[in-house]
């Protein structure tokens, strides 16, 4: 879309396509504002498609003492198992405890009951040392005490943005993906009146009105809007992970684990077909602009920790099939190590501008309602939605067209909404064939393609089907067909095609090869 196109008049414009500015658009657009979002990449670009992917309470914030983050995650996450039917699902973990662990079996006991107690669900459970090998058999056995099942859930954290994104925009918002703020207006007063947009391909720029303006833009906060805390700034800390196929770490359960290097939580978690190891967490001192890599030192501790615990895998480094980094936005006064900075939000208010950062997916809901809030004196009157009213357009079991297993198209409506009617009404049945190693089936990426605001390569494979971090060489035996499915609804030539496989390809090996330089 032509920005110089555009409606000049907005109730809100929200900065940033990550989870935070998602929520607050989808919250805004409900409540009858006239919004526009606006995103510098792609969406999801930001730490919001790079995330471990749990929806959770967060068992390490009850470590803390932090029980008003658990409650309110806790809480989160049970409204979106049941509100995100095939987005967000039900992940059960199993953490072994070792004879010389800390924290040991009572710890963690109490630790597991609280966070029962908190969602009214009765479901951990303690398993002596040969019935917890029975149900984890690769988990190291020596020193082994007994272990833990506990539950908590998993989402695609890109297909939870651009799902609430697309049902906005199914609800009269705009959103722009590759358009930047560069700007914000004010009056004599010094109160917000516009912002200048600029779209970051064509150079083109604009200024639209605007009385309130939502800074979500995450770890880059302060590039807009400078911390009006003294002592209190957006500390970036880079978190990595390592995917593996099923069939090199044949999971079926997430598992929890304490590193041998320095006794962090680490885990390993089944999604879409592979399996994530993460994390890290230590200062990210690389330009912001720059797409986040893991570093050689992160493979290493995490496949160090991978292979303590599996050591019956024999897990090297040639078995991942990619890696990846995010950056999370914590503020902090730079007082403690980065593990034991707060996960909680800010919100910072300035004329017309309001600032939402820190927090974590789980809690966007939460996230948007504080930010609408701070915002209020800025907006036209209106009777606000009650909080209550379910997030997304729930999933209705319509004919399942082609034979397509009821899970299957739960899981699709899960990413893509209402329309999925669309991409299956226009799909051959060999499209609702999945792709093995993922549980993307084919009809997505023309869907995706064709429909989704693609400006190039990496959004399809990263950020709309995650084939980029799921496969080896980031599928790079499938982009024949890929753009075979994919040109035809594209209107992209035979030079842009290739143009875009090379710069997809070059810097998939830059930033998401398991094997770093
Ligand atoms: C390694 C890691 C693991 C995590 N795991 C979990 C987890 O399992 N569960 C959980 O609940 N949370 C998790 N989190 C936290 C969670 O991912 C983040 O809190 C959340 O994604 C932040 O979302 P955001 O929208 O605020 O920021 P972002 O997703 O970064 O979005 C901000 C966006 O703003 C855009 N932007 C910046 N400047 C401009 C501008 N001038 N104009 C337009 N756009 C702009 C950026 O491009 C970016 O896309 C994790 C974080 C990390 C790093």
């Amino acid at each position: 879309m032509n920005l110089e196109s555009i409606e000049k008049n907005w109730d809100m414009v929200i900065v940033g396509g990550g989870v935070t500015g998602a929520g607050i658009f989808r919250e805004s657009v409900r409540n009858g504002f006239k919004t526009l979002l606006i995103e510098q990449k792609d969406f999801a670009w930001g730490t919001s498609s790079r995330s471990s992917k749990l929806v959770h309470g967060g068992l390490r914030y009850l470590k803390e003492g932090n029980f008003a983050l658990t409650r309110e995650s806790v809480k989160e996450r049970e409204r979106l198992l049941r509100e995100a039917a095939g987005l967000v699902h039900p992940l059960e973990f199993h953490l072994p405890i070792y004879k010389d662990q800390n924290p040991g079996v009572w710890t963690m006991k109490i630790g597991l009951f609280i966070y029962d107690l908190i969602s009214g669900k009765w479901r951990h459970r303690y398993y002596g040392k040969n019935a917890f090998l029975k149900i984890e058999p690769f988990v190291a056995a020596c020193g082994l005490a007994g272990g833990f099942a506990f539950s908590d859930a998993q989402v695609d954290d890109a297909r939870l943005v651009l799902r609430l994104i697309h049902e906005s925009e199914r609800l009269g918002g705009l959103a722009l993906n590759y358009t930047r703020a560069i700007r914000l207006e004010r009056d004599r007063n010094k109160n917000v009146c516009g912002i200048v947009l600029e779209d970051t391909e064509s150079r083109e720029t604009v200024c639209v009105n605007t009385r309130l303006v939502i800074n979500a833009t995450g770890v880059w906060a302060e590039e807009l809007q400078p911390s009006p805390e003294k002592h209190r700034h957006l500390r970036p800390l880079r978190g990595s992970h390592l995917v593996f196929p099923k069939k090199a770490i044949p999971i079926e359960t997430a598992v929890s684990f304490f590193s041998p290097r320095d006794g962090r939580q680490q885990f390993a978690i089944p999604w879409e077909g592979a399996v994530v190891l993460g994390t890290t967490d230590i200062d990210h001192k690389e330009p912001l602009c720059q797409e986040p890599a893991a570093t050689r030192a992160e493979i290493e501790y995490l496949l160090e920790g991978a292979i303590r615990i599996f050591p019956s895998l024999r897990l090297t480094l040639a078995d991942a099939v990619s890696s990846f980094a995010g950056v999370r936005p914590v503020v902090s006064e730079g007082k403690v190590s980065a593990d034991q900075e707060s996960r909680e939000h800010v919100i910072w208010k300035d004329r017309g501008v309001v600032t939402v950062t820190g927090g974590k997916l789980t809690t966007f809901r939460i996230l948007a309602q504080d930010a609408l809030l701070a915002g209020r004196d800025y907006l036209p009157e209106k009777r606000w939605t009650a909080p209550s009213e379910p997030i997304f357009e729930p999933w209705t079991p319509e004919v399942v067209s082609a034979g397509l297993p009821v899970e299957t198209h739960q899981k699709l409506w899960g990413r893509y909404g209402k329309e999925t009617s669309v991409m299956l009404a226009n799909a051959p049945v060999d499209h609702l064939q999945g792709i093995s190693g993922t549980h993307t089936i084919w009809a997505e990426l023309p869907y995706a393609a064709s429909h989704e605001k693609i400006r190039h390569l990496d959004d399809l494979l990263l950020r709309r089907v995650r084939i980029g971090l799921l496969l080896s060489e980031g599928g790079r035996a499938h982009l024949h067909q890929i753009r075979a499915l994919c040109q035809p609804v594209m209107s992209w030539s035979d030079a842009v095609w290739d143009r875009e496989i090379d710069d997809y390809l070059r810097m998939w090996r830059a930033c998401y090869s398991p094997c770093r330089p």
